[in-house]
């Protein structure tokens, strides 16, 4: 087995000997960033918005369109106008792109995650991900969460477990996981491009419409920074960073 290991994890673990022996090899990383709740995190975003002014409105949105130079945002209770729109709808941005006449090669990535109490005293301090199986461990507020690498369906296609069930089974046999914490895995889906980088910035043939989808993997990592890169954009500022690589019209 090849693995991954954060620094303190293997300090930790290998010294109460609760890895297992079958692993023969790692790459220690020293620095690694972690978040013990995202959920958490996102929530503390849309707050730091509200209190500079935003307002957030929860609605399912049922159309998009553009009459004269205004958008309309369609709800079942209200229609919202603005000058300028983002489209930052993730794994549903492509098909909603395609009734403004948008077809870009858009597909998922999707994945699975579990939380599981440890056995006894055993104490996950960090990840360790186990690139050979292709999974993740990581000590998160909500417990060790196993999160599955890429199961290449359809967006809508029914849940299968079957991989989380297999990593499971591995994983057991790396670190002693106590009993499952959440009745059903959490599903997700991974928005992704062929070139595996997001469109950030102006829709080609709209004014007034922006772009910021198909983060793929790194979506929760690179979400504020696309947030700053399209504000700088947007307020016709120079950018951080060349954005050439991101533009809508490479596909
Ligand atoms: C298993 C797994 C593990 C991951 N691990 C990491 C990680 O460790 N680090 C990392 O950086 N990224 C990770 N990601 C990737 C990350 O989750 C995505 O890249 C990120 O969520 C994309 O953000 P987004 O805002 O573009 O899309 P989303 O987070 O999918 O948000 C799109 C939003 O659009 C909303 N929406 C869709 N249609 C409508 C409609 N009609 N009306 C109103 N709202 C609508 C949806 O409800 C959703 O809230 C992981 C993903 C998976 C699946």
């Amino acid at each position: 087995m090849a693995f991954s290991l954060s620094n303190w994890t293997e300090r930790h673990l290998q010294r109460k000997s609760l890895l297992s022996d079958a692993i023969i090899g790692a790459i220690h990383w020293l620095d690694p960033w972690t978040v013990a709740d995202p959920g958490a995190l996102v929530a503390a975003y849309a707050q730091s918005f509200s209190e500079s002014g935003g307002r957030i409105l929860q609605a399912d949105i049922k159309s998009v369109q553009q009459v004269r130079d205004r958008w309309q945002v369609n709800t079942a209770s209200e229609t919202v106008e603005a000058d300028e729109v983002v489209v930052a709808l993730g794994p549903w941005a492509g098909s909603w792109l395609k009734e403004l006449g948008y077809h870009f090669p858009t597909f998922v990535k999707r994945g699975y995650h579990m939380h599981y109490a440890s056995q006894a005293s055993a104490k996950l301090n960090f990840w360790v991900m186990d690139a050979e199986v292709g999974y993740l461990l990581a000590p998160m507020n909500a417990g060790i969460r196993l999160t599955t690498g890429a199961e290449l369906d359809r967006l809508d296609a029914p849940a299968d477990v079957n991989q989380l069930g297999a990593a499971e089974k591995v994983a057991r046999s790396v670190f002693p996981l106590g009993e499952r914490r959440d009745e059903v895995p959490w599903k997700g889906a991974r928005p992704c491009l062929p070139d595996m980088k997001p469109v950030i910035g102006p829709a080609p043939r709209h004014p007034g419409l922006w772009l910021a989808f198909g983060h793929g993997h790194q979506g929760f990592t690179l979400g504020p920074a696309t947030g700053h890169l399209m504000a700088e954009m947007m307020e016709g500022q120079p950018t951080s960073i060349d954005m050439a690589p991101f533009r809508a019209d490479r596909f």
